[in-house]
C-alpha cells in the first residue's frame, strides 16, 4: 500500500499491548483454576493498588465489558441480563457482562486464549464512577456467594477539599482490615507504598503519552488511546504496564522527531468527550480519517492519570487519586477542566457521545455543550449512541452528521 492510501497508522506498541493483555488474563486464569492466589474483582477507579499489597490478583469487568464491545458480542447478551431483571436503561457494560455470565460465555477465549472469568474470592467497588458498579457486584456476590465491599465517595461536588479525602481513606483503612480477614494475613506498609509507587510511574508515563497529542500533527489518536488504556485500567500498580508505556511513549516520541501523525492528514483536531462507541471504533477511526480530522484527545483517556498518589503517605493519597475524578465533580468543575483540555490539544471543535446507558460519562444534557462552545469559540456536535449497546445508534445519522460537522469546520 503506498502512503497516500494509508489512512491511518498502526502503532508497533499494538502488537506488544496484545502479548501484555494476554500475560494479564494468563495469570488470572492460572489462579482461578489452580487456586493458587486470591482473585478481587475491582471497578476500574477502585483502590487496586491496596488489593495488589495485601496479595490478590485482580480483575476488573469492565474491561470485560469493552472486550464484549470490541468483538461486538455484547449484543448477543443483553437481552438475556434484561430478562434477569435489568433494564436496557442501565449501563451496557453491566447488562452485557451479566449477559454473557447467564450464557456461560466470554470472549476472552478468542482474544487471549482464556475459557472463563477467574472467579472471585472478594467484590470490591469503588462508586466514584457511578452506582451501576454497586448494582452490578451485588449481582456477582449473590451468584458466587463472596463478600462484597464498597468504598462510598461523595458525588457532584465542586472541590474535593480534605474532609472528603479523609472520609474516603478512612473507608480505605477499615477496608484494609476486612480485606485481610479474606486475604489471610494485614497489610503490608511498604508493599502498599512500593505499589502505588508504580502506579504513579503508570499514570505519569500514560499521562506523557496522551500529552503527545499535543504536537501538530498528532501521533496519536483517541481511538489509540481506547486500546492502549488497558495497562492504565488492569495493569497499574504493575512493573508490566509501567515497560509498555516506557515502550509506547518512545514510539510516540520518535513520530513527533519525524513529523509523522497518527493519520495519514491531520487537516482539523477535535476533541471527544464521553463513552467510546465500542462496537464502532473502527467505523469511527475510517470516517474521521478518511475527513482528515485527528480525534486527538478525550476526557476518557485522562480519567486514568491520577496526579496524587505518594508512597509517603499512601492511604491519604490514594484516597485522593481516587476522589479528584472527573466523574466525581459538578458541572462547573467539569467545564473548568473541559476548557483547559481545547486549549491544551488547540482543538478545532468538540465532539459529545451522549451515551445513553452511561448517563454519569455524559456531558451533554445540561447545556454544557453551548456554554463551552461559547466560552471556547469553537463548534460543537452531540452524537447519540452507547457504550455496547449499538441499538442506541446509528451508523447512517452519525456519518451524515459527522460529514456535515467537519464541513462546518472547513468554511
Ligand atoms: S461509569 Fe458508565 S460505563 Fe462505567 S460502569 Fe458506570 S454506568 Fe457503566
Amino acid at each position: 500500500m503506498s502512503d497516500d492510501q494509508i489512512l491511518f497508522r498502526p502503532l508497533k506498541a499494538t502488537e506488544k499491548l496484545r502479548s501484555v493483555m494476554g500475560q494479564y488474563y494468563a495469570e488470572l486464569d492460572e489462579a482461578s483454576s489452580t487456586k493458587s492466589r486470591k482473585i478481587a474483582w475491582c471497578t476500574s477507579q477502585g483502590p487496586v493498588e491496596l488489593l495488589r499489597a495485601m496479595g490478590f490478583l485482580v480483575y476488573f469487568p469492565e474491561n470485560h465489558g469493552a472486550l464484549l464491545g470490541t468483538t461486538r458480542r455484547a449484543m448477543d447478551f443483553i437481552g438475556l441480563a434484561n430478562a434477569e431483571g435489568y433494564s436496557p436503561d442501565v449501563c451496557s457494560y453491566l447488562t452485557s457482562d451479566i449477559g454473557a455470565f447467564l450464557a456461560g460465555k466470554t470472549p476472552l477465549k478468542e482474544a487471549y486464549g482464556v475459557s472463563s472469568v477467574p472467579v472471585p474470592d472478594v467484590l470490591v467497588y469503588n462508586n466514584n464512577q457511578c452506582r451501576d458498579v454497586q448494582e452490578w457486584f451485588e449481582f456477582y456476590s449473590r451468584r458466587y456467594g463472596v463478600p462484597v465491599l464498597g468504598i462510598r465517595t461523595p458525588r457532584g461536588v465542586e472541590k474535593v477539599g480534605s474532609d472528603i479525602i479523609d472520609s474516603v481513606a478512612g473507608q480505605m483503612e477499615e477496608l484494609a482490615d476486612d480485606l485481610a480477614r479474606i486475604a489471610g494475613g494485614p497489610l503490608d506498609l511498604n508493599t502498599f507504598c512500593r505499589t502505588i509507587e508504580r502506579s504513579k510511574q503508570t499514570s505519569i508515563l500514560w499521562k506523557s503519552v496522551l500529552e503527545t497529542a499535543s504536537h501538530r500533527p498528532s501521533p496519536i489518536t483517541f481511538i489509540d488511546a481506547c486500546f492502549h488504556i488497558g495497562p492504565a485500567v488492569t495493569l497499574r500498580g504493575t512493573d508490566l504496564a509501567v515497560s509498555h508505556y516506557q515502550d509506547l511513549l518512545e514510539e510516540l516520541e520518535d513520530r513527533i522527531s519525524k513529523g509523522t501523525g497518527a493519520i495519514f492528514r491531520e487537516r482539523f483536531r477535535i476533541y471527544w468527550e464521553g463513552m467510546p462507541i465500542w462496537g464502532r471504533l473502527r467505523f469511527l477511526a475510517d470516517t474521521m480519517a478518511k475527513m482528515q480530522v485527528s480525534l486527538v484527545a478525550s476526557t476518557y483517556g485522562h480519567s486514568w492519570v491520577f496526579d496524587a498518589f505518594d508512597p509517603n503517605d499512601p492511604f491519604y493519597s490514594t484516597a485522593k487519586a481516587y476522589t479528584e475524578l472527573f466523574t466525581v465533580r459538578n458541572e462547573r468543575s467539569k467545564e473548568s477542566f473541559l476548557l483547559e483540555m481545547l486549549k491544551r490539544f488547540q482543538v478545532d471543535g468538540i465532539i459529545f457521545h451522549n451515551s445513553k446507558t452511561c448517563p454519569n460519562c455524559t456531558n451533554s444534557l445540561y447545556g454544557m455543550p453551548k456554554r463551552l462552545s461559547d466560552r471556547a469559540g469553537i463548534p460543537y456536535l452531540v452524537v447519540d449512541g452507547d457504550l455496547n449497546d449499538l441499538r442506541c445508534f446509528s451508523q447512517e445519522q452519525t456519518l451524515t452528521n459527522l460529514e456535515a460537522f467537519v464541513e462546518m469546520l472547513a468554511q
